[in-house]
This record gives C-alpha cells, sequence and structure tokens, in this order.
C-alpha cells in the first residue's frame, strides 16, 4: 500500500487509458499525483474520485507541447505539494495512419510535438525540482515500437524510438544527480488510443480487430492499462533503486519473438 508513500508525481496525460491507471495505482501506493491533461472533465474527475477517497491528487491543464505551460504547471505542482520526485510522460498521440510517401510535414510534426518534444520540455522544467529533492525517477513511455518496426505509422515509430534513446542519454547525463531514467515499452493496451486507431485504419468490427491484433501477442489478447501501472509504480518506487538506462517491456511477448 505504500510503495511511494512520500513522493510527488507529475504523470502527463492522466485523464484516459494508461495514464488514468498510473495516477490511480500511484496514488493508491501514497503518493501526492499532479495529473497533467488536455482533458478537463476526465482529469478533474480523477483527481476528485481521489481526493474523495482520501488520497492527493490535483489536476493542471497542460499541453506538452507547449513550453511556457509545462515549466508553469511544474512550477505549481512542485509548490503545492512540495517537491517533485517523479515524472511519468505518458502522454502521447499515434498521428496520422499515413505512410511514409504519404504524410504531410505538418502531420509528422505534430506527432513529434508531443510524442518527443513533450518528453523533452517536461524532463527539462522536471530536473531542477529533482536536484533540489535529492533525486528523482522518469519514466518515458515508449512503446515496442520504440523497439521493433511495423509497416505503418512512421511518425510515431520514429517518436518512440526516440524517447528510447533519450532515455538513455539522460540517464547517463542525470545519474550523478540520483536522478534514474527509464523507458517502457507497452505492447497493445486497450485505450481510447488503440480504439481509435484501429478506427482509423479502418476497421469495422472493432472487437474482431481488438481479437485480431491481441493475437500478435505470445500471450494472445491485449493487455489492460493496469499491466503498465504496475511497472510504473516499481519503476517509481525505491524498489528499481538500481535501475537506469534501461527498458522495461511489458507486451504479453510481442517482442519475444
Ligand atoms: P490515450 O490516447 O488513451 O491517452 C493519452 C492521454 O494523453 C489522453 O489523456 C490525452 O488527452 C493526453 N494527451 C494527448 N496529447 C496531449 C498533449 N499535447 N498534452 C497533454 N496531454 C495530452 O493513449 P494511451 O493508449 O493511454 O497511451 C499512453 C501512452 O502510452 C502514449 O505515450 C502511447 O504512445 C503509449 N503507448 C500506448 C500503447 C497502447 O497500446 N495503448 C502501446 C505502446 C505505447
Amino acid at each position: 500500500m505504500n510503495r511511494v508513500q512520500g513522493k510527488t508525481c507529475i504523470v502527463t496525460g492522466g485523464g484516459v487509458g494508461i495514464g488514468h491507471a498510473c495516477v490511480q495505482r500511484l496514488a493508491e501506493e501514497g503518493a501526492a499525483v499532479a495529473i497533467f491533461d488536455r482533458m478537463d472533465a476526465e482529469g478533474q474527475a480523477l483527481a476528485d474520485a481521489i481526493t474523495h477517497d482520501g488520497g492527493m491528487a490535483r489536476y493542471w491543464h497542460v499541453d506538452v507541447t507547449r513550453e511556457a505551460d509545462v515549466a508553469t504547471a511544474i512550477n505549481e505542482a512542485a509548490e503545492h505539494f512540495g517537491r517533485v520526485d517523479v515524472l511519468v510522460n505518458n502522454a502521447g498521440i499515434s498521428g496520422s495512419t499515413k505512410l511514409t510517401h504519404e504524410i504531410t510535414e505538418a502531420e509528422w510534426d505534430l506527432v513529434q510535438a508531443v510524442n518527443v518534444k513533450g518528453v523533452l520540455f517536461c524532463v527539462k522544467h522536471a530536473i531542477p525540482h529533482m536536484k533540489r529533492a535529492g533525486g528523482g525517477s522518469i519514466i518515458n513511455l515508449s512503446s515496442i515500437y520504440g523497439l521493433v518496426g511495423a509497416p505503418d505509422v512512421p511518425a510515431y515509430h520514429a517518436s518512440k524510438g526516440a524517447v528510447r534513446l533519450m532515455s538513455k542519454t539522460d540517464a547517463m547525463i542525470y545519474a550523478p544527480d540520483r536522478i534514474r531514467v527509464n523507458s517502457l515499452h507497452p505492447g497493445f493496451i486497450w485505450t481510447p488510443m488503440v480504439e481509435h486507431h484501429l478506427q482509423a485504419s479502418g476497421a469495422t468490427d472493432i472487437a474482431a480487430a481488438r481479437d485480431e491484433v491481441g493475437k500478435l501477442h505470445a500471450l494472445g489478447h491485449m493487455g489492460e492499462p493496469d499491466d503498465i501501472a504496475w511497472g510504473v509504480v516499481y519503476l517509481a518506487s525505491d524498489e528499481s533503486k538500481f535501475v537506469t538506462g534501461t527498458e522495461l517491456v511489458i507486451d504479453g511477448g510481442y517482442t519475444a519473438h
């Protein structure tokens, strides 16, 4: 129950999907959680529910592509909760399904702005607070597609490859400050993102498409948000104090073959 007791955690994209589960599990395990998202109703409802149940959480409207907004929200969260120990860079979009020879510059840039520059801005402005706290843990949501390729969504795959190496670079830069940085690589997890992606890819029978994609995993089905959230709790907690610069793969065996 107290795996992250006393820590303040920022979770970007915490309103729905994987981020929502991360917020819930971190709060249950004793953390104060700052929820950053653009989905105000969902983010505020989650913060209210946690507070109602005796936990600590507060919602901030943040678009991670806007550096000034990120800086302001991180500083406010640090002031409100007294410190920043953990940053979960979860906000992300799958973006255009167009292939490499079709995608426009704007479509490419949008994905990199959220998935890559958003991570940069959040890390950049969280680091000074973590240094002040004497250390920290940064958890960057990459993907199985930061490890292996697939013949679709090229901008998304490029962004997740970038996140993997940004994590290793920052792990080395900030190790002397006792700040750990790791990437987390989910297989397909049933969330609004995956449902929208299946629709955008032309699936008409969503249940059948879910089953079909699930079969790409050795375990034969998609994962659920808590499968990732428990990995986040581990990386956020001191249980992982000797873990940095690594890749935590939670993918039901997708990349095992
Ligand atoms: P989701 O679309 O269900 O939720 C994403 C959340 O991020 C939403 O709350 C959304 O509002 C928020 N967000 C998007 N753009 C934002 C912005 N500019 N600023 C602030 N918040 C923003 O997605 P998900 O499936 O829960 O995915 C979460 C993360 O996990 C993403 O980085 C995704 O790439 C990664 N991931 C997901 C899967 C999967 O199968 N679901 C697999 C591998 C990696």
